[in-house]
């Protein structure tokens, strides 16, 4: 039933409920998390097998011990894994540390340092990055670390909205660039279509060569069932373009096998590569080679890494479902949330009724459930019409999400009621 098309009678009847209910789980004195997006321990036991996999064995046919230092760029073996993951030949591949926001944050700092300061300065300006949103919040502190000015999109079906983006660039060279996560979006869900790859790709002939493409696809494999999103290869759409130098792909296998524990990936056009190894040698002689090993051993290639995927499936995909059927069965018809269904990632996006996302956000804490703050999503934890709420079903047992979106589903129904009631 639509709560808007209810008589106030109705509405405070079902206010009422939702206010039992509410205060009967405060009463439970919960402690549930529903904040950020980390695999749960059974998906962590799936890559236990990494533990002692070289089984003493640390030389690679060329040779190279890993156990030593150097080679910024990382071991073949590795940067090709990478290179199935990307899309990219393995000569257009480094392989870093346990975490790819590490390399974003690096890439900026290397973009900063050079081009971009240069450009801003001499323009008696800022530096600014396009950020579709609601988006990934992390992201969005790397841009206010390097105070580099945030300038929101929004997404729209098939990514961001590319009319307003084009124009932005076309507007104000001193956009140097945009963040993206093309394949089941960080909180949305969304893949970009092929119209939005082709469109990106060609953004850099109107932004200028030093614009970047932030293309951090981080939930490539990621995939909830049989269903699955495909994304065009934007690095191949750009070649074409002649754009590629502007092009830097980002992944890890930090929600593949150990969040804190696995390597991750930078791909980028050769003599850009180049230029960020030199960049990074500044800073570390050579990354974890051990560990890349143990991931090739591990996941070895496309095949059995969509093998090992389709084991995190089906633990996730029944989360996820939970999460969309608890939704569907207290909000289906009510007219006062709306919220993606994704194919894959680690987020459901939730839009209340305008204004209360924070409201309800604080109503689940003080009935102690846990979300991620109202705002995140969105660049200086701003959210202007305060709607947004990221949903992180993975790490909390199926138990524990089952009571958590009993409490959410109330908190949202306790206030788009008293919201209703206030404005009738
Ligand atoms: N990029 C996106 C879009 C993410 O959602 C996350 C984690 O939630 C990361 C990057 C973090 O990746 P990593 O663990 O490789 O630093």
């Amino acid at each position: 039933m639509n709560f808007a098309s209810l008589s106030q009678n109705e509405l405070e009847q079902l206010h009422g409920k939702f206010s039992a209910s509410y205060e009967q789980f405060k009463a439970e004195q919960l402690s549930l998390d529903l904040t950020r997006g980390k695999p749960s321990s059974e998906q962590l036991d799936l890559s236990n097998e990494l533990d002692g996999i070289l089984e003493g064995f640390y030389l690679l046919q060329d040779g190279t011990d890993v156990r030593n230092y150097g080679g910024i760029l990382g071991i073949p073996e590795a940067r090709a894994l990478g290179g199935e993951m990307l899309g990219l030949p393995a000569s257009e591949v480094l392989v870093g540390g346990n975490s790819s926001l590490t390399l974003m944050y690096n890439y900026l700092d290397f973009m900063n340092g050079a081009e971009w300061a240069a450009e801003a300065a001499a323009a008696n300006g800022k530096c600014k990055f396009i950020c579709p949103v609601p988006g990934y919040d992390r992201h969005f502190t790397i841009c206010e670390r390097f105070d580099i000015e945030m300038i929101t999109v929004p997404m729209i079906d098939g990514g961001p909205d590319m009319d307003q983006v084009e124009k932005l660039v076309e507007a104000d060279p001193l956009i140097k660039g945009i963040w993206c996560v093309p394949k089941y979006s960080n909180p949305s869900g969304h893949t970009y279509s092929d119209q939005t790859v082709s469109r990106m790709a060609a953004l850099p002939k109107i932004a200028g060569k030093h614009f970047r493409i932030m293309w951090d696809n981080a939930y490539s494999v990621h995939h909830l069932g049989d269903q699955q999103d495909q994304l065009a290869n934007l690095m191949e759409t750009a070649r074409k373009a002649g754009t590629e130098d502007s092009v830097v792909m980002l992944a890890s296998t930090s929600k593949i096998t150990f969040a804190g524990a696995g390597i991750s990936f930078l791909g980028a056009a050769e003599v850009n590569l180049k230029a960020f190894e030199k960049f990074m040698s500044a800073a570390v002689i050579g990354f974890d080679k051990v560990n890349q090993l143990r991931h090739v051993r591990f996941l070895k290639d496309g095949a059995t890494l969509a093998e090992h995927m389709k084991k995190h499936a089906r633990i996730m995909g029944p989360k996820f479902q939970m999460v969309l059927d608890k939704l569907d069965a207290a909000l289906g018809d009510a007219g006062v949330a709306e919220w993606t269904k994704p194919n894959g990632g680690y987020f459901i996006s939730l839009d209340t009724m305008p204004g209360l996302a924070s409201e309800v956000v604080r109503l689940a804490a003080d009935a102690g459930v846990k979300l991620t703050p109202a705002g995140a999503t969105f660049p200086y934890g701003v959210d202007p019409e305060d709607r947004n709420i990221r949903i992180a079903p993975s790490f909390p047992s199926t138990t524990q999400l089952d009571k958590a979106m009993d409490v959410f589903v109330t908190c949202i129904g306790l206030a788009s009621t008293r919201s209703l009631l206030d404005q009738s």
